[in-house]
């Protein structure tokens, strides 16, 4: 299927939210999901190598579940939401932290921290319909860099599970096939640096890795 848009979801783990804030007013929890897009041209498949940003000191990792929607759906109801998912996989919303900090200071877009080239490296899409053995409250999520463990979530811990996420989003656009949504990160962010190789993964979806240039 064609990837028709990227939607991301940010601050969706209690955990995530603890370790980026810097004062306690930013320890909040979201009341509702805070949304934000990269450019369908910022996917990249796996084995591909990721260059760095020509800007920006700090490329951190955020290993994600990335939802796959294959057909359209508007005004969903949660528990409709299950079946309009074609699949299931995980990827990584490279962020660039410095740059999303001064932005974030400023109140300014996103786009310069998030939207770069190649900000959305992907792995492959286990399919997900009747029958799946993907319980979408139970996926974990596994990031290694050069073999070490950084991040070690499950979806379980969402703020905001799969589910609803659909349906907010289908009350806002109208949900396509080969839409795509991150969900948002568990704990354990970090740097990459050139040289490094970083994998995400668990047992369903298989393991998706590439190396930083
Ligand atoms: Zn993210």
């Amino acid at each position: 299927m064609i990837p028709h848009r990227i939607f991301c979801i940010g601050r969706n783990y209690h955990e995530h939210i603890k370790e980026l804030a810097s004062a306690p007013s930013q320890l909040e929890s979201p009341k509702e999901p805070v949304v934000f897009m990269k450019p369908v041209p910022s996917l990249v498949p796996p084995g591909e190598v990721l260059r760095l940003p020509p800007y920006g000191r700090e490329l951190h990792h955020e290993a994600e579940v990335v939802v796959l929607i294959g057909r359209e759906g508007k005004g969903l109801h949660e528990e409709q939401a299950g079946s309009y998912i074609a699949g299931i996989t995980l990827g990584l919303d490279l962020t660039l932290r410095d740059v999303q900090n001064e932005l974030k200071s400023k109140g300014l877009p996103w786009e310069l921290c998030k939207a770069f080239d190649q900000s959305a490296p992907i792995g492959e899409f286990l399919p997900y319909g009747k029958g799946s053995m993907i319980d979408l409250r139970n996926i974990p999520i596994k990031c290694t860099v050069n073999g070490a463990l950084r991040q070690n979530g499950n979806s379980r811990d969402m703020i905001f599970p799969i589910k609803t996420l659909i349906s907010y989003l289908s009350k806002r656009w109208i949900l396509k096939p080969g839409d795509l949504i991150y969900t948002g990160t568990p704990s354990g962010v970090g740097p990459l640096r050139s040289g490094d190789k970083i994998t995400i993964g668990n047992e369903q979806v298989g393991e998706f890795s590439w190396v930083i240039n």
